[in-house]
Order: structure tokens, then C-alpha cells, then sequence
């Protein structure tokens, strides 16, 4: 038998021999340059391939979305890095939703009672920054302009095409890892191979999304409220607005494909995109006088869910990021979701495993019900923000619910809170949790069962046995 001593050392040996193992990622956006600098941290030598050029370097679009919500599931992950004193200078706290309605009125609707906030920040920013960081590490290697084009995952090598000279190559590994996005190049080859049980799933979303944009007064100003995250709700598609640093707005149009009165498919003339924004979003184009150049300027984009399992093959390689669970944008966690891949993954290195598919196995096993959780929460908040956020029991329940984070703040949380600002709570559990407490308000506000004017305490008491029997229900359901 070793002792304590013997089995820590042994611990340190089989630690340094997987450090001096070769780890290729594939795609530096913002999973994979955390991924890259984590494990620089911890030692291991990295290479880093990017298809794009290094957008430290060139102006290149930031890919989707140019700024997004940020928040506490990233903002660990920052901490895990030591970087977050970095990263908060690039951030715009936005303290709730700014609902605007037909006629352009306008109402806060806060976060939380807590005065918990979501961030606005850079795609680019923080991208280039966490490059920045990465390459302070000797160990980590990145490259540029080398495409991935398949993985050989038996034999743990990727062939890439390099743009600078248009040549193929094939780059060896001990461990692949592809953070490579929603259209991954492993995640195909996993497909293509029929290898192994791969199973794979992509539902479109019915709307896709257009960028437009709020530009700055003259002065640099902004030309509306700038801590908040504003939405143009309006049942069958929606318009947001997230701060940037400049004193602009990114303005995302939500919109169906092909249903409604107004939808992609006919929205072709100047007169037309004028007609809807003056019928649906009057005071968001009263401060877009360059609307009609982004709207016919800015790509329109389709959104999806991807769900696929396994993650990994064998000790070979190992899917992270959009590219294992791509979801919909609408509970602004996918990068943040992306960010606690690396915390839970760094967490399961912390347990000294000696080999990778160990290693793939436990992270898996901890990770695929969150996101495949945060995939279905994003699904709901679609409808949530779109057109819920303006009935009158939604709001109710909102009243309550900031009145009880408020007054009772260590003993109740939303689904929202649940999600956003509890990062130490799964996604799993702030769903089942989060969707129980939703019901049971619902429930009893339709059964005039409370009422927002309730003792607070009664309210917390009725809501908590409520919540308790909707969850004991599902228990029961789910082991029928
Ligand atoms: C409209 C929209 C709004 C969003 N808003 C939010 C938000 O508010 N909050 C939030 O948390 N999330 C948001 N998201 C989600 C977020 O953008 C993603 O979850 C996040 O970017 C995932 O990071 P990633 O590194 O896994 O993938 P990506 O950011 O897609 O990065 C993948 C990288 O791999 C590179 N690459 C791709 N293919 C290859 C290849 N074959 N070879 C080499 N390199 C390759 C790409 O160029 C890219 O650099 C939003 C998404 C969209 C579409």
C-alpha cells in the first residue's frame, strides 16, 4: 500500500508527464482563447489555430454579435484566470430591461431586487484580451489564418488549410480540443465517420437576426438610456439594444422568416423597413437615421440549437464552446456558458485524474445537463422577452419577485437570478428550480391565491410550499 506521500508524488509525476503532452485548439474565439490561457496556466503546451486572421491586427468583423451580455458565470471564469480586473473596464453594468412600448413609453424593469446587473461587453475587446493574455505564456503558441478542415480523431490529428500560401497540413497532438464553433470541423468529423455512436441534433430557430445600429450624438453621447438592456417587445419579433463604449447601441432585429406581415422574405424596400419601424419601434427609429443603410448593408443570420453527445472520443479530443451546445441567444449565456466549460474542466484537472479520457469522461458527465438545461432556458426566454415581459400576471409576478430578493435576499432568487447570478447553482437546477417557482407564482396569482399587495413574509411562505410541491410532483412524474 503507498502512503498519502507516495500517492501525491506519483500524483505530481503522472501531472508533469501529461504537461509536457502537445495540446492542439482549434479556433481562438472566446472559449478557446480562455481555454488556451487556462491551460498555458496550468502548464501544458499549447498550439492555438485560428481560421481568421488576428484580429489584434486587422479590422475584421468580431464574427456574431459585436457586443453581448456579459455575467457571473463569465465573471468567474475571469477570476479563474486572474484577468478580472481586465476585463471589468470594458464593461457596461445594465441593471434591467428597458421595455419600450407601442407608443414609446418606456419602464426599467430591474434584474433582481438584489441590484444584481448584467454587463454589456465587446465581442472583439474581450476576445483580443484574452489572445493578449494567452500569449504572455511561452508554452502557448497561436497561429492565424489556418482553417481546420477535418479531424482525424483516431489518430488525434487535424488537417488545416493555411490561407497565407494555400496549403494543407496536418498538425500531430497528444490531445485535440475544438472550440471551433457552431459549424465544428471535429464535431463534423465525429458525424461524417460513423465511427462510433455520435449522436447529433440542430433545430433552427424560426427568426433570424439582423444587426443595425444606435450611433452617438454628436457630442458622444448616448442617444438613449445607457444602463440597460432595451427591448422592443412586440409578440411576433422583437427589437434590443445593448451600450457600447463609444456611446453607440448595437440594435439586434429579431424577426420571423417567412410568417407574419412583416418578416425577412418581404422586408426588400426602403419604404417597407420604414413602414414596420415606424408601426412597431417609432422612438427606436427616431434615433436611427442610418437605419436604412444597416439594414441593407448587414447581413441577415439564422439561429439555432445544437445538442450532440458524446463530447469526446476516447482520451482524443474533446468538443467545448458553441461547438458541443450552440443555443439561442435569448438568456445572453452561450459565451458565458462557453467561459464555465473551462471552470468546470480546470475543476476536474484540480481532481489530479492521469489521463485524458478520464478526464473527458468526469467533465462530461458533470457538464451535458447544464447546457443542454441553458439550451431549453434560451428556447423559453424567446417568448419571455418577445411578448410575456408585457402581460400584466408577468409583470405581477415580477413585482413579487423583486419585492422578495429585496427583503428577503438570502432566501429567494428568480429563475432568472437562479440563471444569471448564481454561478455556484447549475443550470440544471436553476431550471428545475427557477421553472417550479414560475409555475407556482402563476398558479396562485391566477387562482387569486396572493396578491402582490401580501405580507411579504406570507407571500415567500405560500410560494416556497407551492414551489416544493411542484418539484416533489416532477420528481414523482420523472420516476414513473
Ligand atoms: C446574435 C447573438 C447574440 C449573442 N449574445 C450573447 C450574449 O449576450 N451573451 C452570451 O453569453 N452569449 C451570447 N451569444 C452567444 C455567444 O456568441 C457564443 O456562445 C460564443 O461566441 C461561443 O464561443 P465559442 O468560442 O465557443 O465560439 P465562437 O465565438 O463561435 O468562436 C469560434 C472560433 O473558432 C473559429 N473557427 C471556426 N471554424 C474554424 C475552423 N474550421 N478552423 C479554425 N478555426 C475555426 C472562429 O473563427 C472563431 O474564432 C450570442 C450569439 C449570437 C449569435
Amino acid at each position: 500500500m503507498r502512503n498519502h506521500k507516495q500517492l501525491k508524488d506519483l500524483e505530481k509525476i503522472q501531472d508533469n508527464n501529461m504537461k509536457q503532452q502537445n495540446i492542439l485548439i482549434i479556433g481562438a474565439g472566446l472559449c478557446g482563447s480562455l481555454l488556451a490561457l487556462r491551460l498555458g496556466q496550468r502548464g501544458y503546451n499549447v498550439t492555438l489555430m485560428e481560421k481568421r486572421p488576428d484580429m489584434r491586427k486587422v479590422t475584421i468583423s468580431a464574427g456574431r454579435s459585436i457586443n453581448l451580455a456579459f455575467s457571473d458565470r463569465g465573471i468567474k471564469a475571469m477570476k479563474m484566470a486572474g484577468i478580472l480586473d481586465k476585463v471589468m473596464p470594458l464593461c457596461i453594468p445594465m441593471h434591467g430591461r428597458m421595455l419600450h412600448d407601442l407608443e414609446g413609453q418606456t419602464v426599467l424593469a430591474p434584474y433582481s431586487g438584489r441590484d444584481e446587473f448584467i454587463n454589456s461587453i465587446s465581442r472583439g475587446e474581450l476576445n483580443s484580451l484574452l489572445l493578449d493574455e494567452a500569449e504572455k505564456h511561452s508554452n502557448v503558441k497561436l497561429y492565424f489564418n489556418r482553417e481546420c478542415l477535418s479531424v482525424d480523431f483516431e489518430n488525434t490529428t487535424a488537417r488545416f488549410k493555411d490561407f497565407e500560401n494555400d496549403a494543407l497540413f496536418d498538425e500531430d497532438a497528444d490531445v485535440i480540443f475544438a472550440t471551433d464553433g457552431a459549424g465544428s470541423a471535429l464535431r463534423n468529423s465525429y458525424y461524417l465517420s460513423k465511427k462510433f455512436l455520435f449522436s447529433f441534433s440542430q433545430n433552427w430557430l424560426t427568426h433570424g437576426y439582423k444587426e443595425l445600429s444606435i450611433l452617438p450624438t454628436e457630442s458622444g453621447d448616448y442617444k438613449t438610456y445607457k444602463n440597460a438592456l432595451h427591448i422592443w417587445g412586440r409578440e411576433a419579433f422583437m427589437l434590443i439594444a445593448l451600450p457600447n463604449l463609444d456611446g453607440s447601441f448595437t440594435v439586434t432585429l429579431f424577426l420571423s422568416w417567412d410568417e407574419g406581415e412583416y418578416n425577412w422574405n418581404n422586408l426588400t424596400t426602403k419604404e417597407k423597413v420604414l413602414e414596420f419601424f415606424s408601426k412597431y419601434f417609432k422612438d427606436a427609429l427616431d434615433i436611427m437615421p442610418n437605419l436604412i443603410d444597416d439594414f441593407f448593408s448587414n447581413p441577415t443570420s439564422a439561429l439555432g440549437t445544437v445538442k450532440c453527445s458524446p463530447w469526446h472520443y476516447k482520451g482524443n479530443t474533446l468538443l467545448m464552446g458553441d461547438a458541443a451546445h450552440a443555443i439561442v441567444p435569448f438568456y445572453g449565456q452561450g459565451m458565458n456558458a462557453s467561459f464555465e466549460d473551462v471552470t468546470v474542466l480546470d475543476a476536474v484537472l484540480d481532481e489530479g485524474y492521469s489521463d485524458w479520457e478520464t478526464i473527458f469522461k468526469a467533465y462530461e458527465a458533470n457538464r451535458k445537463k447544464d447546457t443542454d438545461a441553458i439550451a431549453d432556458l434560451a428556447i423559453d426566454n424567446f417568448f419571455e422577452m418577445k411578448g410575456h415581459v408585457n402581460h400584466a400576471l408577468f409583470r405581477e409576478k415580477r413585482t413579487i419577485e423583486m419585492a422578495l430578493e429585496k427583503n428577503f435576499p438570502k432566501d429567494y432568487s428568480s429563475k432568472y437570478s437562479l440563471v444569471t447570478f448564481n454561478e455556484d447553482v447549475g443550470y440544471q437546477e436553476a431550471m428545475l428550480r427557477g421553472r417550479a417557482q414560475d409555475k407556482a407564482i402563476l398558479n396562485l396569482l391566477a387562482d387569486q391565491l396572493i396578491s402582490p399587495k401580501d405580507d411579504l413574509k406570507l407571500l415567500l411562505d405560500k410560494i416556497k410550499v407551492e414551489t416544493e410541491n411542484i418539484l416533489e410532483e416532477d420528481r414523482i412524474a420523472k420516476n414513473v
